[in-house]
């Protein structure tokens, strides 16, 4: 198990983009782990009630491609994650520095799948504006972001942070619970997450990823006290020899 110390210590924001973030390839291939990734957020943030004033990043790392369509239904957003290199590189991001991630082409493709590519520029703006804090936080804690406690959200988006930042199912049941009190009776959970991986690995390291099944994640949403409204499975596109994820759940719960 990669520990959040391996995480605070080894993981290296500007190599994951480049790994995993970049809409094609030196060789021109297109990214469609994050293309579908992309396709469901959107689908998920167009469901009916999926909007409000604030929205909560559970583990946002240095990426920014979860709030996307999400950015369009809230009026805040706060960031969440572990890695103070993480954090900053976001920050990077919104405020604009020298050598911050090239965004572009995924906010493109967004916009295109939103009826307009040309809007890229001003989605980018409109979440600059929108993303209010980035703040620490660890998801193994009762209170994720102790020693700070943030009012109830109205919706809560984690990707791709649950499955690597437990070491077990009771870590990743508990870890829902906790994560869940951020949001508001009635508000949602929006998560995406791999099914049946193992590892992930770039720049020449491993990261440890808890092996779920589509019906554990289900049922400690449950658990947690949510009602499941939308669950949809999709294959890992072929040719990812990065990680060993089989497939790729999507999901929207209500509290
Ligand atoms: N959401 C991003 C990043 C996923 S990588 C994406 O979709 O690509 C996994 C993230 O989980 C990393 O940013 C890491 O810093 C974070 N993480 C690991 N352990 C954590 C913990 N205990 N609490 C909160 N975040 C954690």
């Amino acid at each position: 198990f990669t520990g959040p110390d391996v995480y605070q210590r080894s993981f290296n924001p500007q190599e994951y983009l480049r790994e995993f973030y970049r809409l094609s390839n030196s060789q021109g291939q297109l990214n469609t782990f994050l293309m579908q990734n992309l396709r469901a957020l959107l689908k998920m943030f167009s469901l009916e009630g999926l909007r409000g004033n604030t929205l909560i990043d559970v583990g946002c790392g240095p990426t920014i491609y979860q709030l996307l369509s999400a950015c369009e239904h809230f009026q805040e957003i706060i960031a969440l994650d572990y890695t103070d290199q993480n954090r900053r590189e976001l920050e990077k991001w919104l405020k604009k520095e020298a050598g911050a991630f090239d965004w572009r082409p995924v906010v493109e493709y967004v916009c295109e799948l939103e009826g307009d590519r040309e809007k890229w520029a001003e989605k980018e703006e409109k979440l600059r504006k929108k993303v209010r804090q980035v703040l620490n936080c660890d998801v193994t804690k009762a209170n994720p972001t102790e020693p700070v406690s943030l009012p109830p959200a109205d919706c809560i988006v984690s990707t791709l942070c649950l499955e690597a930042a437990c070491k077990d199912f009771a870590t990743f049941r508990s870890a829902l619970r906790s994560i869940g009190a951020l949001v508001k009776p009635g508000g949602h959970l929006v998560m995406v997450t791999v099914l049946r991986e193992t590892y992930y690995a770039f720049n020449n390291q491993v990261f440890s990823c808890l092996r779920l099944e589509k019906d554990v994640v289900e049922e400690a949403m449950e658990g947690a006290g949510f009602d499941v409204r939308f669950s949809e499975v999709q294959p890992c596109p072929p040719g990812d020899v990065c990680a060993d994820c089989e497939a790729v759940l999507s999901l929207v719960a209500r509290k």
